[in-house]
């Protein structure tokens, strides 16, 4: 609740009430110097006039006082003033001083500095994603270009050309899965609730997931260990879909060929939980720090085919359905990622 009587209030009548005080004090004074030192003649002066001058020189102290002091206490609201007109001049790089007496001017100093530092980082992020963005669509598109421009060459035996024209699609592939994945996660990231909401078999939409990426389990062989159960499941089918795909798909491109991919789906009146384990490469924690960031990717090498924005998408999601993602990673032993989701 609002204090009804803040400090502030109190120190305004403090102060009204000191300058008042001095004044009087100040006129008293001369009274008594006055009376004191018959500096006057009791009967030399007109008394309208001599009143008139001693509340003159005792306004005018007053005033002196107020300026002397009110600029004291002034002071916080004209640094504000200047600081606010860099932050709307674009300069985040700004700070109040804390340490002020009256507790209305101190918290409001620290409130601004916050406030800044939040921009501060909002504004790290933004520039950071724009790096990011125009850094994953240059890399394809300098293939492309390169590429098409060796094809131009009509000498070119059909091997290379084959070669050529192979890597050009698989480039726009990846600009594609880009743009798609940018804007899927900017529509998410402006959503607050899921509207979509379907009643689906929850084993059978996993079975699919798994089906969509055979071809790339069976090409390194992994061993397949599925637990199912039978789960039907209220919420988005076609969000869910993604996460499964992009979690599944990161437990078979960081495995290594013959290792073992567990999946496991259990429910409870409250919950459902999905667990994928799988034998690969790992993640030291300062990589499971970040991989939930987008655009991370840990580990370069085997990254090629991705962007680092398939785990920051299922989070979203995960996170719109009230549920959770946990991960427990061990370098060089591998991987579980436990999806909770409550039942909606
Ligand atoms: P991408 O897969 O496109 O690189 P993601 O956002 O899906 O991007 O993943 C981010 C990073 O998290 C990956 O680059 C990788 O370093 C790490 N990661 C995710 N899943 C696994 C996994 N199962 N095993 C090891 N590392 C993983």
């Amino acid at each position: 609740m609002k204090k009804r009587f803040s400090n502030l209030w109190f120190a305004f009548v403090m102060l009204v009430f000191m300058i008042m005080l001095s004044s009087a004090v100040f006129m008293m004074t001369i009274i008594f110097i006055i009376k004191r030192f018959t500096i006057i003649e009791p009967g030399q002066f007109h008394a309208f006039g001599f009143l008139a001058a001693v509340l003159l020189t005792g306004i005018l102290t007053g005033t002196l006082i107020t300026a002397v002091i009110g600029q004291k206490i002034l002071l916080p609201i004209s640094r504000l003033r200047e600081a606010t007109k860099e932050v709307a001049k674009g300069n985040f790089n700004v700070q109040l001083y804390e340490n002020i007496k009256i507790e209305e001017f101190r918290e409001m100093a620290k409130d601004f500095n916050k406030m800044v530092q939040e921009l501060q980082g909002i504004e790290t992020l933004r520039t950071d994603f724009v790096t990011n963005v125009s850094h994953e669509f240059k890399t394809p598109i300098t293939a492309i270009e390169g590429y098409a421009a060796l094809l131009q060459n009509s000498d070119l035996p059909a091997e290379e050309r084959e070669e050529y024209a192979g890597k050009i699609i698989s480039s726009t592939r990846q600009l594609s899965m880009l743009t798609n994945n940018i804007l899927k996660l900017s529509k998410l990231e402006n959503q607050e609730i899921i509207i979509e909401k379907t009643e689906f078999s929850l084993d059978e939409q996993i079975r699919q997931a798994l089906l969509l990426l055979e071809p790339q389990w069976s090409g390194k062989q992994l061993d397949l260990e599925i637990q199912l159960a039978e789960t039907g499941f209220y919420g988005s089918e076609e969000l869910l879909m993604q996460v499964w795909i992009n979690i599944l798909g990161n437990a078979v491109k960081f495995s290594r060929e013959y290792g073992n991919l567990s999946v496991t789906l259990t429910e409870s009146p409250q919950n459902v939980s999905v667990e994928i384990t799988d034998t690969g490469i790992g993640m030291t924690p300062e990589v499971q720090r970040h991989i939930f960031e987008k655009f991370y990717q840990g580990d370069k090498a085997r990254a090629s085919y991705g962007n680092g924005l398939g785990l920051p998408l299922a989070k979203r999601i995960v996170d719109l359905c009230g549920g959770r993602i946990i991960v427990s990673s061990k370098p060089g032993q591998g991987s579980t990622f436990l999806i909770e989701l409550p039942r909606g």
